[in-house]
């Protein structure tokens, strides 16, 4: 049985990572990600805080613009229109939950594709379910990573992706599926969902309910993501497989916390350096 580690596979991607940005900042490009907040959400800012901690050690620039709770659309597009012309900016992030006033999807149609590091632009999401993508959400291009860390192949593998969100479920199917897997998405309308995840050669699970997935919907030996970030009661961290029972029938598991979430983390820097490198024809 083999534990994904996340904290492991991030550490060697930061090691390329940390190459590529000496190369651009040898030829006088600082990678630059500039993050837009819109209101005073705690959450968010505390994301948002730790990412700046992160993208500070790896040398990277942020430039974070934050606006005021009451913007509208049209003020928030004006913003994002500047970001996109801006030629030091790389990579624009325009951090949600939006205030309700705001239009979300005329604000992320409004984003430069080709900055789009979250990958939320539907040209992009056009782009990956075509089989060419450009720009990646970061969850599913981490879980992509993982699986190469540790040189495990989807090809010909029969996988379930539990949950449809156009974050993780949805662009994690498409990326699966362009790299040779057959594909099954379920989520809250499937019935008998654990006859489908028990013949899962491949499991993965972005629901967001604790424990959610016990052993008895595991098929012996299978590769297991746990997506899930839930936070208990008691302020324990825990995913949606109920990691105990799992780990001894699973013959590869990504625990939480230490799995998915080190890999999401650094995709947002991974994908903003890529930016930069193909927009200096560095790439
Ligand atoms: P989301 O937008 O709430 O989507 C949840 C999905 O789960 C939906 O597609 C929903 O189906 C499905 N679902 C809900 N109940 C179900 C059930 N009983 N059976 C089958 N499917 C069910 O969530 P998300 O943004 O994708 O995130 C999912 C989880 O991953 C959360 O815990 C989140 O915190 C975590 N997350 C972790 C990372 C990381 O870096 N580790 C990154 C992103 C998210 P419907 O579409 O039918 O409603």
């Amino acid at each position: 049985m083999t534990i994904l580690d996340g904290k492991v596979a991030s550490q060697a991607l930061s090691a390329e990572l940390q190459t590529q940005i000496a190369e651009l900042k040898a030829d006088g490009v600082t990678p630059t990600l500039a993050a837009v907040l819109v209101g005073d959400d705690p959450a968010s800012q505390v994301y948002l805080h730790s990412k700046q901690k992160r993208a500070a050690k790896f040398g990277l620039r942020m430039l974070t613009t934050t606006l005021p709770a009451t913007t509208t659309t049209a003020e928030l597009i004006v913003v994002l229109q500047q970001l996109n012309q801006d030629p030091r900016v790389h990579a624009i992030m325009l951090e949600m939950p939006l205030p309700a006033q705001i239009d979300s999807q005329q604000a992320i149609l409004a984003l430069d594709p080709a900055k789009d590091v979250d990958g939320v632009h539907p040209l992009n999401l056009g782009y990956l379910f075509g089989g060419q993508p450009h720009a990646i959400p970061n969850t599913p291009y981490g879980i992509l990573k993982l699986l190469d860390h540790y040189q495990l192949s989807v090809k010909h593998k029969n996988v379930v992706v539990v949950g449809r969100s156009v974050v993780v479920g949805r662009p994690l199917a498409a990326l699966l599926l362009n790299r040779d897997a057959t594909i099954t998405i379920a989520h809250s309308y499937t019935e008998n969902l654990a006859e489908l995840t028990r013949q899962a050669d491949i499991l993965v699970v972005a629901v967001g309910r604790a424990n959610f997935i016990a052993a008895d919907a595991v098929k012996p030996g299978a590769i297991v993501i746990d997506v899930g970030m839930n936070r208990l009661a008691d302020g324990k961290l825990v995913g949606d497989i109920d990691y105990a029972s799992v780990v001894t029938k699973a013959g590869a598991i990504t625990p939480v916390p230490g799995g998915v979430g080190p890999m999401t983390s650094l995709m947002l820097l991974y994908q903003t350096v890529q930016f930069a490198r193909s927009q200096t024809k560095h790439g």
